[in-house]
């Protein structure tokens, strides 16, 4: 079943998602690490992307879209979960337009629940391999080696959004455009909530629990 994966900044939508397609044997699409991945390529959509990214601010929607209907292009049939797209309600209106023209079915929309005091603590102690993407926190999960990936020994860095003026503004952007999300999709009937509000772990069993054969 395809499922999309939405909420805040720093509700674990990375992390738990990326952990869902693999149990599900889904394709993992994260609309943030097509961004990163083309930063770090320095093509012209990672060097139009960073300017609104570094900024806390969401890159345009036709920007993000094209890039969205790009790699839908490379899906091969396979069901996927989506980590971070759509974000507002005309990439929503999209999504739904890309899916009808492929004869798909979004089958679920979970939004994962935090409380906003939980936010900021998690994303300013959040720490992200620069080689592999593997997520740490300063405190819930350091790596063994100090700033050394455990898993593949690539460097671990602060993610350059994850300061707290550069989170603000994202969780205005998230207040004004994504959480309008939440009704789109309980009118649709395809929401499901999910407290991300525990570790990683509690939020993971919580996940399972409420995904739909
Ligand atoms: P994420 O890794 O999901 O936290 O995304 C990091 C940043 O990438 C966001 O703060 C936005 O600037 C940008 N971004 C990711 N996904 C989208 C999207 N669907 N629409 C607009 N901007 C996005």
């Amino acid at each position: 079943m395809n499922i999309v994966l939405f909420g805040p900044p720093g509700a674990g939508k990375g992390t738990q998602s990326a952990l869902l397609a693999e149990r599900l044997g889904h394709k993992h699409i994260s609309s943030g690490d097509l961004f990163r991945e083309n930063i770090k390529d320095q093509t012209p959509l990672g060097l139009e992307a960073k300017e609104y990214m570094d900024k806390g601010q969401l890159v345009p929607d036709e920007i993000t879209i094209k890039m969205i209907q790009e790699t839908f292009k490379e899906l091969g049939g396979r069901p996927f979960v989506l980590d971070g797209f759509p974000r507002t309600l005309p990439q929503a209106k999209a999504l739904q337009e890309l899916l009808d023209r492929m004869g798909l079915k979004l089958g679920q929309a979970i939004f994962l629940e935090v409380p906003k005091a939980r936010i900021m603590e998690r994303l300013t102690g959040r720490r992200v391999c620069s080689e592999c993407g593997a997520n740490y926190h300063v405190q819930a999960k350091p790596t063994q080696k100090p700033g050394i990936c455990d898993i593949c020994g690539g460097k671990v860095e602060q993610r350059e959004d994850d300061t707290e003026a550069v989170i603000a503004q994202r969780l205005q952007a998230y207040d004004e455009s994504t959480a309008p999300l939440k009704e789109h999709y309980q009118n649709e009937g395809l929401l499901t909530v999910v407290d991300g509000g525990g570790d990683a772990e509690a939020i993971y069993r919580a996940l399972e629990a409420h995904v739909k054969d």
